[in-house]
């Protein structure tokens, strides 16, 4: 029988990604996210950094579900603000989540910063937790910078106005594909699989 492993989340389309990465690595694993415990306690996000806070969230699902689980947390750091919204990234503009709000927020503070000072980057930490006592953090960091006015459609959060380094346009108006290739958080999961790999030759 496949071993079963939580992902910190209720995004089905974090899941499927990391469904995707982890069989694409031969993981025959069953990944399942938390909607699958109803009654999880909900795991607040206090760390001061990426790390602390992806570990939070593994270790906070993996001590409830005595399963291995998998956490992650994200954000953009803008150099020219000092690495902020870093880890307030999702809630920049006070409430949780209102993507606009928080790009529109970030426009307007960093409005009179000219080009060649608006680099950025997006940064995602992963943290895995196994009952046994394993645990590890990485990450994974995609450089680029920030446009005046949002361009595209697809994605989300700050995509519309991010170009990732050695690209014309923004993440937001590539394919999901073509930003996974390259996104901090198809690094983190790449580094992640490693981490794991590893893990699984010293232990059998
Ligand atoms: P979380 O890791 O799901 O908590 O996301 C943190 C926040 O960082 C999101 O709400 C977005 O504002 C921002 N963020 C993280 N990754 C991305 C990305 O790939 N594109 C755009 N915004 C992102």
């Amino acid at each position: 029988m496949s071993q079963k492993i939580v992902i910190a989340s209720r995004n089905d389309h974090k899941i499927e990604e990391m469904r995707r990465i982890l069989e694409q690595a031969g993981f025959d694993w069953e990944l399942v996210g938390t909607s699958e415990f109803p009654n999880l306690p909900d795991i607040e996000e206090t760390g001061s950094t990426f790390a602390a806070n992806a570990m939070l969230k593994a270790r906070g699902v993996s001590e409830f579900t005595g399963l291995p689980a998998i956490g992650d947390d994200s954000g953009l750091c803008v150099d020219a603000l000092n690495g902020m919204p870093g880890i307030l990234s999702a809630r920049w503009s006070g409430a949780h989540g209102n993507d606009r709000a928080n790009l529109e927020l970030l426009l307007a503070q960093i409005s009179q910063v000219p080009a060649d000072r608006r680099s950025a980057s997006f940064v995602c930490a992963a943290a895995y937790v196994h009952p046994d006592g394993t645990e590890f953090v990485v990450e994974g960091v995609m450089n680029g910078s920030l446009i005046t006015a949002p361009l595209g459609d697809h994605g989300f959060g700050y995509d519309p106005i991010f170009i990732p380094q050695g690209h014309q346009v923004t993440s937001s108006q590539m394919s999901s594909d073509e930003k996974d290739a390259i996104s901090h958080r198809g690094k983190a999961l790449a580094a992640l699989v490693a981490s794991l790999q590893k893990s699984r030759e010293s232990h059998g």
